[in-house]
């Protein structure tokens, strides 16, 4: 449970998926940071809980187009590949409206620029030799097993490999299409009286 020591905040635990507040419960909700790491089949559960306790205000932000596949990691322990930073979702405008009930927004905001790129060879050689430039610093544990994760040791050939596969990145970063977007925030307000039409 966060800790924050303020006569006028409450903190509390608990679940996305069952927010334990009465419908329409807060003038104004703020979901930002969170939803890209709730798992697909929970999504939906999630959104219409924000929803649900929302009386006017909400304002969502994730990351925007996010190629999962860069900074990948595999576990040691369950081998299974884990999408960088515990993000199991990418989003973009038709995912991220679609969960909201297509409803009407106020306001859409891409704050940041330069979003690092992969391509499907280096991600298949990265792949292929366990993700050895994966994000393993990161806090969050495999969202498979959760078990902390660990960066992998290959051998001076995988290596080398690798490092082909860094240089092609490398290169389409350089040279591709101009920065993206890191995130989008969308501000609803959940009574009508205040939304745009999302085109
Ligand atoms: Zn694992």
């Amino acid at each position: 449970m966060p800790l924050i020591d303020h006569p006028r905040v409450t903190c509390v635990r608990g679940d996305i998926t069952s927010l334990p507040f009465t419908d329409r419960s807060f003038d104004l909700v703020v979901c930002t940071e969170v939803l890209e790491h709730i798992m697909p089949e929970k999504l939906q559960a999630a959104c219409s809980e924000l929803m649900r306790v929302c009386r006017r205000y909400l304002l969502i932000g994730v990351p925007y187009r996010q190629d999962l596949r860069v900074h990948a990691t595999r576990c040691v322990h369950c081998g299974k590949e884990n999408p960088t930073t515990g993000h199991v979702n990418s989003f973009d405008e038709e995912r991220l409206f679609s969960l909201f009930g297509n409803m009407p927004f106020h306001q859409a905001d891409y704050p940041g620029r330069g979003v690092y790129r992969t391509n499907r060879w280096s991600y298949g050689i990265y792949k292929r030799y366990g993700f050895p430039y994966g994000s393993y610093q990161q806090e969050e544990p495999c969202v498979f097993c959760g078990n902390r994760l660990e960066k992998p040791r290959p051998g001076v050939a995988a290596r080398l490999i690798c490092l082909f596969a860094k240089g092609l990145e490398f290169i389409q970063n350089k040279t591709g299409p101009c920065k993206s977007p890191v995130w989008i925030h969308v501000l609803w307000d959940i009574t009508g009286q205040d939304s745009l039409k999302y085109q």
